[in-house]
């Protein structure tokens, strides 16, 4: 274990050449102090958790000292937002503090977001406020608990500095870890500048630090553009079976490695919603809930289309992204297999997942209890023809009577029956996929309030069920709850 003095750098990015970013250093804030800071992520840097690092975290997170090693740069970038490109992008209010090795040999980035203004700032601020560093801090954590690939927070600091958005809020930043910061709009921006030599560096360093398998590959840019379409449509499939919605699937937020990444006004559906759209600012819909494998294929064109010049024959990226629909279709559907707890595959499971989904749909059923409840379903018990036995599960009986779900129990247990698998193992494996605590806008939203009163207490509370979210937390039941009234008409934009 570390002291923060005693991290193992080695800045592979800061050595590109000087195009790809800015040398620059946090600008600092007043007054700062540590909110939350995760030790399941310090264990990635083999960070020791103690008041010394706790100190001089606040004091390098707020911009007040530098980290011994580190070499801050704000990384160049554009992307495509909301479908128009954007030629001009970078991190205008976050900084790559550096690479960290630790004793797996892995690499991560350390980026601190919110450290002030950058030559890409544009009219921003370079800040980042208290409630969206904690909603960041929260839906990266708990994804990752989740089992989905994405970025992580190390900590959140907040401070006296003043931040101006809808009302006065505190300057606060994020310093968040990943295993690449490289983004689709990285490669986009020199292929519109038409700097196809920095493209080059940029597809071969990528390669080498996140790909090594694919280094000596004849056909290495083909090779990896396969495997960033591979992951992004797996990624979003699990975002779809989980009940996950991004927000801002701009290709600024898309990364190389196929992480979630960038958290705007993100949500966890509540009520199964199609159409959920969980960023208020995204008036058309864009990044509703059901265009996101759509949207991810979209990028993935992007992508493509910015790596053109390092192919010798176009219609082969196009062949590639042709597999994107079958990779993702077969990656959700396996996840909602499992979802349903079966075990075989048949050829109308497909439709069993659809006719759910739209009854669930129809009824505002709770996506995530319903799942959950199902994983105590007994098919020999409940079954008997006009719906199940009350006693063996209230719970789901009352969702299936006020969801109109009774028909396709049946239909459901009739399925179960044909595979030989019994209930309780059944049982069990379906609550190793179908999580009990999800991150519930209104929880994020109790815990940001208190905060915002100096109590981070309840970040606390609502981390340790999400960081094993399959788990029964007796103690901690009423964060499993569905959202009150109030807490389902939250608007969450993309001010942050
Ligand atoms: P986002 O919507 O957070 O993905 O941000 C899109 C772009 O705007 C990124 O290049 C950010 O760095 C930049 N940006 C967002 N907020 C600010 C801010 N307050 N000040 C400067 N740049 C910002
Ligand atoms: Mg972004």
């Amino acid at each position: 274990m570390n002291s923060l003095d005693k991290l193992n750098f080695d800045n592979t990015f800061s050595n590109l050449p000087g195009c790809f970013y800015t040398r620059l250093n946090a600008t600092a804030l007043s007054n700062p102090e540590l909110v939350c800071f995760s030790e399941s992520a310090a264990q990635l840097l083999d960070l020791k958790d103690s008041p010394k690092t706790r100190e001089k975290l606040t004091q390098t997170c707020s911009g007040n000292k530098i980290l011994t090693g580190s070499s801050p740069l704000a990384m160049v970038y554009s992307g495509h937002q909301f479908g128009a490109y954007n030629p001009q992008l970078g991190d205008g209010r976050g900084l790559l503090l550096g690479e960290v090795i630790n004793h797996h040999k892995e690499k991560w980035d350390l980026h601190l977001k919110g450290s002030g203004q950058t030559p890409y700032s544009r009219f921003g601020d370079g800040r980042a406020v208290l409630r969206s560093c904690i909603r960041e801090y929260l839906g990266s954590e708990a994804l990752y608990h989740l089992g989905i690939p994405t970025t992580r927070a190390l900590c959140v600091i907040t401070s006296d500095t003043p931040v101006y958005r809808e009302k006065t809020e505190k300057g606060s930043t994020l310093l968040r870890l990943a295993k690449s910061h490289i983004r689709f709009g990285h490669f986009e921006y020199f292929y519109y500048t038409k700097q196809h030599e920095a493209l080059k560096i940029l597809a071969d360093y990528t390669i080498e630090q996140c790909f090594p398998d694919l280094m000596h590959e004849p056909d290495s840019y083909l090779l990896f553009f396969q495997k960033v379409v591979t992951r992004t449509a797996e990624l979003i499939a699990q975002w779809q079976a989980v009940g996950f919605a991004h927000g801002v699937m701009n290709s600024d937020n898309m990364s190389i490695i196929g992480d979630t990444f960038d958290y705007g006004p993100f949500g966890f559906m509540d009520d199964f919603n199609w159409h959920y759209i969980c960023n208020h600012s995204d008036s058309q819909g864009r990044y509703a809930f059901s265009q996101q494998p759509d949207i991810g294929y979209w990028n993935c064109g992007r992508l493509a289309q910015a790596l053109i010049p390092l192919v010798d024959n176009i219609e082969d990226l196009q062949t590639i992204i042709n597999e994107y629909p079958q990779i993702y279709i077969k990656a959700y559907e396996r996840l909602m297999a499992q979802k349903l707890g079966l075990h075989t595959k048949e050829d109308n499971d497909t439709n069993l997942i659809k006719d759910l989904l739209q009854l669930m749909h129809n009824s505002h059923c709770d996506y995530t209890h319903f799942f959950r409840s199902l994983s105590h379903f007994k098919p020999e018990q409940d079954s008997s023809g006009q719906g199940f036995s009350e006693k063996n599960n209230p719970y789901l009986q009352t969702l299936a009577d006020d969801c109109h779900l009774n028909p396709w129990l049946n239909n459901y247990s009739a399925r179960l029956k044909r595979d030989a698998i019994d209930n309780h193992q059944r049982s069990i494996r379906m609550q190793q996929v179908n999580p009990k605590f999800i991150l519930r806008n209104y929880l994020a939203q109790i815990a940001i309030d208190k905060a915002e009163e100096g109590d981070y207490s309840e970040i606390e509370k609502l981390m340790k069920v999400l960081q094993s979210p399959f788990s029964e937390h007796r103690d901690s039941e009423e964060l499993a709850k569905v959202p009150p009234e109030w807490g389902k008409k939250l608007e969450i934009s993309c001010s942050s």
